[in-house]
């Protein structure tokens, strides 16, 4: 286990995070930056992030390589696109040269301990590609052709010396589109 300066993405949650470790998952491409991950937690992770409702996950791209071989089946954020309109993906948690995998300190504390990390891609949170049709849509056309509206509170509470604002609550409402759009 290494820990690195900068920011990485965690192959488990998907999310850019500064607090975390890469492991080796190949033990000839184990270095000095770094070790191995050990046998129990690659343990918990093929249990616990493992695809058990066939989702659209992402696959490697040299699933020959035996580092990446371990993965097979596991939701995991392998790449991810820069921007809203780029074209390419890019490496996201898992570096298929190196063989490496990158958790952030919250999943790999979670992972350690037998439990599926609430950011999980495997705990439902995969989402399906989108489609190129709907790539290049403003933020309007978004809202209006969006299976669901995501809505949060955040209350302002600068009085406070400590604290000076909580988020209170996440609405995620489903939309009927064939309504919005006129057609029923
Ligand atoms: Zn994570």
């Amino acid at each position: 286990m290494s820990a690195e300066s900068g920011s990485a993405i965690c192959a488990c949650c998907g999310e850019i995070v500064l607090d975390f470790n890469r492991f080796a998952l190949n033990p000839l491409k184990e270095s000095k930056d770094y070790t191995l991950i050990t046998d129990a937690l690659l343990r918990n992770v093929k249990a616990l992030l493992k695809d058990t409702d066939n989702r659209p996950i992402q696959l490697p791209l040299h699933p020959e390589r035996t580092g990446l071989a371990l993965l097979t089946g596991l939701a995991l954020q392998w790449r991810y696109y820069p921007h809203a309109d780029s074209e390419a993906e890019v490496p996201a948690g898992i570096d298929e040269d190196s063989e490496t995998i990158v958790f952030c300190k919250k999943c790999r504390g979670e992972l350690v301990r037998g439990k599926l990390p609430a950011r999980a891609l495997a705990n439902n949170l995969v989402f399906a590609p989108v489609p190129p049709e709907l790539k290049h849509l403003s933020v309007a056309e978004r809202q209006t052709v969006a299976i669901a509206r995501l809505s949060i509170f955040i209350m302002n509470l600068e009085q406070y010396d400590k604290v000076s604002k909580i988020p209170s609550n996440a609405n995620l409402m489903p939309l009927d589109v064939s309504t919005c759009s006129g057609r029923r």
